[in-house]
């Protein structure tokens, strides 16, 4: 033991564990370290001649003045030159446009690693999710994410953690919804998640991880009914809300058991799957059921009046099926190649080339390219029945949906899905902060809201993948670099 403990001393040596934390000791002052990373900070920023997608769905607003005071957007006029003033920065913003935060709702702070893959898509068990505490909040940052729910704990201690300290402006990253360790039932294909017993543990459960800070639950594929519904009892007098990532329990028995959101769109209801028992995952895994919901059948549009008649949330995360169900897809960028650590690039890879005949294995893989169309459209439908659909990459797809990267392409995605380019950044932005409660705060470009934006150059409104185009990210006034994010996780994401 006393090895052990002499060699951390030496690794880590006299460099503080959180670096540039000495330096933040005036309250909400940024550490050094986090401070490496601002672009605009000043008393006063206004962005001159910008347009403006404000998340509301509304069109785009060309050249507009935006004022930002004390972490806040404060004015919002027609475009106009704008004389320096004295502590206060003035950014001219021609080719720009500027859009609220993203809100990512299925944004885990982990990786999704298969041990010693190889090239013939075989791997060793068990299958692991490896913690990203330093690369994945910078990456969301970096790619505009001002907001986001882990969707799901490993470290559940490490992302409380990390929220206080990017809370304290110890550390760069996003605001954080940290999500409990999963709510999972026995047969977990994870050896990482606890496997509740009773319906009694899982009251236990929700009560000790909403004690030690946790803001929202996950209930996961083996859960049965009667632990779901203690789960969501529990969590509601608390006034959490508990999404689920189902199988076991099927969306209608969900929704009646009170569940807030469900998880992977239209993909992980159960209801027809033959040979479906009750409180037992089938064998199809929702395949059989998605297949039969045609947007236009009888069934699909009573399971939309279903939702919508239960207030419940369906979070769309396409990135992660397009990866894993549709051959050749994504383009692939390079700044996403570059923040992959060698080994994550190289799983990337063989997955992208695996040989036809391998299917890929695990909770959300396996699915064809008309599978995920028709997610798509039910999807859409169930916005327009008036359903809130909510956006996240699931970064799992062992190195093809990558934080930030993912939540980008998620908005093209929804675009390709039917929604307009300005409605698809409403449900990436405003329907987050809506389902979080938040709406007040974030979640549009409003005069009062704090100012959590993303610049970027181009017209998403017009073209949607310059939504790509990433520049400055504001969090609460301050402006970050995009780009100097980025460099400082470059190779790193899927080794820590
Ligand atoms: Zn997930």
């Amino acid at each position: 033991m006393r090895r052990t403990g002499l060699c951390l001393i030496f690794a880590f040596g006299i460099v503080p564990l959180i670096q540039g934390q000495q330096n933040a000791d005036q309250p909400g002052a940024l550490s050094n370290e986090v401070l490496k990373y601002v672009r605009v900070q000043a008393s006063k920023v206004i962005l001159t001649h910008v347009r403006v997608i404000d998340g509301t769905g509304r069109a785009a607003v060309d050249d507009q003045n935006l004022v930002i005071e004390s972490g806040k957007i404060t004015a919002i006029q027609p475009g106009a030159d704008v004389a320096a003033e004295k502590d206060a920065k003035v950014l001219d913003l021609h080719g720009y446009t500027v859009m609220p935060g993203i809100v990512g709702m299925h944004n885990h702070l982990f990786y999704a690693a298969r041990p010693n893959l190889d090239s013939q898509w075989h791997g060793d068990p068990p299958a692991l999710l490896p913690q990203m505490t330093f690369s994945a909040p910078r990456l969301y940052l970096a790619g505009g994410v001002t907001t986001m729910r882990t969707t799901g704990s490993v470290e559940t201690y490490t992302d409380l953690n990390l929220r206080r300290e990017i809370d304290a402006g110890h550390l760069p990253g996003p605001h954080i919804d940290v999500t409990g360790p999963y709510l999972e039932g026995s047969g977990s294909y994870f050896i990482q998640m606890h496997e509740l017993k009773d319906a009694d543990e899982a009251r236990q459960f929700v009560d000790y991880w909403a004690d030690r800070g946790v803001t929202s639950f996950k209930a996961y594929m083996n859960i049965t009914r009667a632990e779901l519904k203690a789960a969501i009892d529990e969590a509601h007098k608390r006034g959490i809300k508990v999404t689920g990532h189902l199988c076991s329990v099927t969306y209608r028995e969900a929704a009646e058991l009170g569940i807030d959101d469900l998880e992977h769109g239209f993909f992980k209801n159960t209801e027809f799957d033959p040979g479906k028992k009750p409180d037992v995952c089938s064998e199809g895994n929702g395949k059989p059921t998605l297949e039969r919901l045609a947007p236009e059948s009888a069934e699909a549009k009573d399971l939309i009046n279903t939702l919508v008649k239960h207030h419940v949330a369906v979070t769309s995360t396409l990135p992660v099926f397009e990866s894993g169900g549709m051959p050749g897809r994504p383009p692939l960028r390079q700044a996403m190649l570059d923040a992959l650590s060698p080994q994550a690039r190289e799983a990337y890879l063989y997955r992208r080339q695996r040989p036809p005949n391998l299917q890929t294995s695990g909770p959300a893989s396996g699915d064809s390219t008309d599978l995920i169309k028709q997610d798509m459209q039910l999807e859409h439908a169930f916005a327009m029945a008036g359903g809130l659909l909510l956006a996240g990459p699931d970064p799992t797809g062992n190195g093809g949906v990558v934080p930030g990267f993912g939540d980008q392409r998620e908005i093209e995605l929804l675009v390709e899905a039917g929604f307009s380019p300005v409605e698809a950044i409403k449900v990436a932005t405003l329907n987050g902060a809506v389902y979080l409660g938040k709406q007040d705060q974030i979640g549009s470009v409003a005069v009062g809201k704090n100012a959590d934006l993303v610049v970027m150059k181009g017209d998403p409104s017009t073209k949607i993948s310059d939504v790509e185009n990433v520049e400055i990210v504001f969090k609460d006034g301050v402006g970050y670099d995009s780009e100097k994010l980025l460099e400082s996780v470059r190779g790193r994401y899927g080794e820590y």
